[in-house]
């Protein structure tokens, strides 16, 4: 279904993002129909170049981002027609009455700010102060949201004079992705789970969202931020929400943010013994952590494992785990529900212990399945085997999932529908922070050595242990 027209202003429209993410995903949903042909994509950046110069910037960045046989060349040409180019100054004056006169106020408008967060209240400044903006004009802010609670809540403050909270899109593309929606239809949409879903039949959840790149070229952003504020304030955090939220009444904006707030405000402050940070190490020249960083001494960590609680009715007493890092194994991404036991083995100790797990897997090849145990086909006796039932409709969905929108170009959709959804309310994000920074503080006080983990490996050996100290096991990263 075409959203209505619009005009989507891009800031940082020759960087990295625009270039890999947020062009190519315009181009398929343009592909898709789903662009109507008054819209319009607007570059806005330092650089001195006019709308041809930029389109052929566009063209180079399909070129690279999308199979040859996905891109037509008529089509290319019909969607570079929309492309325009504004060369503007974030901080400065330059730029800006230009970008007033191409926009048109009777159409969506959307301002995509894919630019260095310092950039963020300078151009929700200037965007007010020349009038550029109509009334309900959407910005859409990328990450990071800030580095702790009161650098967040200043730049709140600063969205908050120039745009009401509705117009302000805080993205977080986790929320984007198709099995993370699946995940409440699986959840809101059945009978089957929301039953089990609490502390009497969930033995614990698993959330891993693993890397095998490492810091290299961006080792100064990184070794300021590290696992904690890069990964899990926001995406782990946000996954953590949808699987442990209450079921909100509609699926609405407000209605579904308030529910994720509330597990935050839930969360236990995490007792430093239940918390392991890593930093990759290898024996090759250049490969570990502090040789790719400019402090040889950080103590910023590229690994975190955790064990939260959430102190409510549904959860008390089941840990989530949480581990994110960089340079391990595989590059995989899973939530994992683990069930309870069943009560009693009417087959005995020695078939083993077998349990259902429902696990997301957010990347690669999206899908859900659930584990159940089933009797060993042949006539060997009863021996009982752990089966996945696949949840995900490959069928439909193409046989690589390569159909599968990228979560980019849902959310893009979205902020021109305007629905804010899938996109983090300012309480929330200062309620992560609010969790966040204390954990940070700590360990920053008793000046912490993250621990040692070889490149290729799941993590340091104590995050294992995390799990084995309560006769749990992670799922294997692959
Ligand atoms: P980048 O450095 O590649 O691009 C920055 C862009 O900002 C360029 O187009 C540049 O011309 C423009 N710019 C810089 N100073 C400007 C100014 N004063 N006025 C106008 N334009 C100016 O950055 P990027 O990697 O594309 O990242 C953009 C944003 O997206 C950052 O907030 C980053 O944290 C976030 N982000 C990036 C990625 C990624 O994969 N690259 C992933 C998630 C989030």
């Amino acid at each position: 279904i075409p959203v209505d027209p619009f005009d989507l202003v891009i800031f940082g429209g020759t960087g990295d993002l625009a270039r890999r993410k947020i062009l190519p995903g315009l181009f398929r949903r343009f592909l898709a129909g789903q662009m109507p042909p008054e819209s319009r994509v607007i570059g806005a950046a330092r650089s001195e170049y006019g709308d041809d110069e930029y389109r052929a910037e566009v063209k180079a960045a399909l070129e690279e981002f999308i199979a040859k046989d996905s891109r037509p060349a008529k089509d290319v040409k019909a969607f570079l027609d929309r492309i325009h180019y504004v060369a503007i100054d974030a901080t400065g004056k330059a730029g800006w009455s230009d970008l007033k006169k191409l926009l048109r106020s009777d159409v969506v408008q959307a301002f995509y700010f894919s630019v260095a967060p310092s950039l963020f209240g300078p151009l929700a400044e200037r965007l007010h102060e020349w009038k550029c903006a109509v009334k309900d004009a959407r910005i859409v802010v990328e990450k990071p949201f800030g580095r702790d609670l009161e650098s967040a809540r200043a730049l709140n403050r600063t969205l908050g004079d120039h745009f009401d909270e509705s117009q302000i899109y805080r993205i977080d593309h986790y929320l984007g992705k198709e099995t993370v929606q699946n995940l409440m239809a699986v959840r809101f949409g059945n009978m089957l789970f929301e039953p089990l879903w609490n502390a009497q039949y969930v033995d614990h959840v698993q959330i891993t969202v693993a890397e095998t790149v490492g810091v290299n070229g961006r080792g100064a952003y990184y070794d300021k931020s590290g696992a904690m504020r890069d990964m899990v304030q926001n995406h782990l955090m946000q996954l953590l929400c949808l699987i442990a939220m209450e079921p909100p009444s509609r699926f609405d904006p407000d209605a579904v943010r308030d529910e994720k707030l509330k597990v935050i405000r839930a969360l236990d402050p995490v007792d430093k013994n239940d918390i392991v940070r890593g930093q990759y190490v290898s024996e090759e020249d250049g490969e570990s952590y502090l040789e790719q960083v400019e402090d040889p001494d950080s103590l910023t960590e590229s690994f975190i494992a955790m064990k939260l609680n959430i102190s409510n009715w549904r959860w008390a007493g089941v840990p989530f785990y949480l581990r994110t890092g960089k340079k391990l194994k595989a590059r995989a991404s899973e939530i994992a529900i683990v069930f309870k036991d069943a009560p009693h083995s009417i087959f005995g100790q020695e078939l083993g212990r077998h349990r259902n797990i429902l696990a997301i897997r957010l990347q690669p090849n999206e899908g859900i399945t659930l584990g159940v145990t089933i009797k060993e086909p042949g006539p060997g006796g009863m021996r009982l085997v752990d089966v996945p039932l696949d949840m995900t409709f490959k069928d439909a969905l193409g046989p690589d999932g390569d159909e599968i929108p990228d979560a980019y170009e849902r959310l893009i959709m979205d902020v021109i529908r305007g629905n804010q959804t899938l996109f983090m309310r300012g309480d929330e994000v200062e309620a992560a922070w609010a969790w966040t920074d204390p954990l940070i503080k700590g360990w920053i006080e008793r000046g912490e050595r993250p621990k040692s983990y070889d490149v290729g490996s799941t993590g340091p050996e104590d995050a294992a242990v995390l799990m084995h100290r309560e006769g749990r096991k992670w799922r294997d990263i692959k």
